[in-house]
């Protein structure tokens, strides 16, 4: 039997803090507990929010924290063939239409959409009318989007339960290529799982309507949708999703401030319930002692008592 395989898809827009940290760790948990093989890749298409130092650092912060992978893919961005070829394939489907409205929207698609990042609908009387000539791919300058049909779409999902979404009410007609002259980051992910041969995707649960909008992607290209885990996402005190609002999370700072990768492992296990208190761990046992059953279903609130704690002060 061929094994499953799953991802660590890092975005080198910053330096990964401890809900990246607390993700990663999970989803490399669960692919040992498993047995499933772990790809490496780099999601840099953002160009705009690119920060080219922080592509070796997402990896050197992983590794720091015991965390491995079997195969590295590298870059999105090393070749744009796959994602043109996909993009010839939705149209010559009849599928997408190019559109040159909204600068705002269509940057806006170049990332993931994360909690808290504010999403337009796309008015269906936008869309061209059909037989239009707006109707193919028109070139990799051109902004293009994809026809969503009304109606619901269940994704099932393996630790966050069954949830229910209407692309076509949420987003409508969402932007796959963007007037930068790459792929949005729906088109490419949903490219980069089928060639990576990605079965199971684990990842934050602010991804979760992304997964519906993938799942149709994955179907108009003809290929299977993952089985999805999405994991609680780490959040502030004020319940927002954790961010340099909240102050200096980043695993990074925690290193240079002499704070162990054990201490960080420790504080994730503990919001695992691995641990009864914050204890420090080393990712070994943390892999041994991983149960993605006792994982809480709620958000995780880091607060100013965790921070001292990895500060020991
Ligand atoms: N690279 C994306 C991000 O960091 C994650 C994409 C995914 O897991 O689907 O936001």
């Amino acid at each position: 039997m061929t094994p499953r395989r799953t991802r660590l898809a890092p975005s080198p827009t910053g330096a990964l803090h401890l809900g990246n940290a607390r993700t990663f760790l999970l989803t490399w948990a669960l692919a040992r507990r498993e047995g499933w093989r772990i790809v490496y890749r780099c999601e840099d298409l953002d160009g705009p929010r690119v920060k080219p130092e922080a592509i070796a650092a997402a990896a050197e912060d992983l590794r720091w924290l015991g965390i491995d992978w079997d195969e590295d893919a590298g870059c999105q961005s090393a070749d744009p063939e796959p994602y043109l070829a996909a993009i010839h394939r939705l149209a010559a489907g009849g599928w997408i239409f190019r559109c040159d409205r909204s600068r705002r929207e269509i940057e806006a698609a170049a990332s993931a959409p994360h909690a808290g990042e504010h999403e337009v609908r796309f008015p269906e009387a936008f869309r061209p009318p059909p037989g239009d000539p707006a109707w193919r791919f028109t070139g990799p300058e051109h902004a293009h989007r994809l026809r969503i049909d009304s109606g619901p779409r269940i994704v099932r999902d393996d630790l966050a339960g069954h949830h229910r979404f209407d692309v076509s009410a949420e987003v409508g007609d969402f932007v796959v290529w963007t007037r930068q002259g790459v792929p949005a980051y729906q088109l490419a992910v949903v490219v980069d799982d089928a060639r990576h041969g990605i079965t199971d995707v684990v990842r934050g649960d602010d991804l979760l309507p992304s997964a519906a909008r993938q799942a149709i992607l994955h179907e108009r290209l003809g290929q299977p949708e993952p089985r999805w885990w999405h994991l609680p996402l780490v959040v502030g005190t004020d319940g927002r999703r954790l961010a340099k609002r909240h102050g200096d999370s980043r695993v990074a700072s925690y290193r240079e401030m002499g704070v162990s990768a054990e201490r960080i492992v420790g504080w994730v296990a503990w919001t695992c319930r691995l641990q009864a208190d914050r204890r420090p761990m080393t990712a070994a046992t943390f892999r041994e002692r991983f149960d993605p059953g006792a994982l809480p279903r709620d958000r995780i609130t880091f607060t100013e008592e965790d921070h001292r704690w990895l500060l020991d002060a």
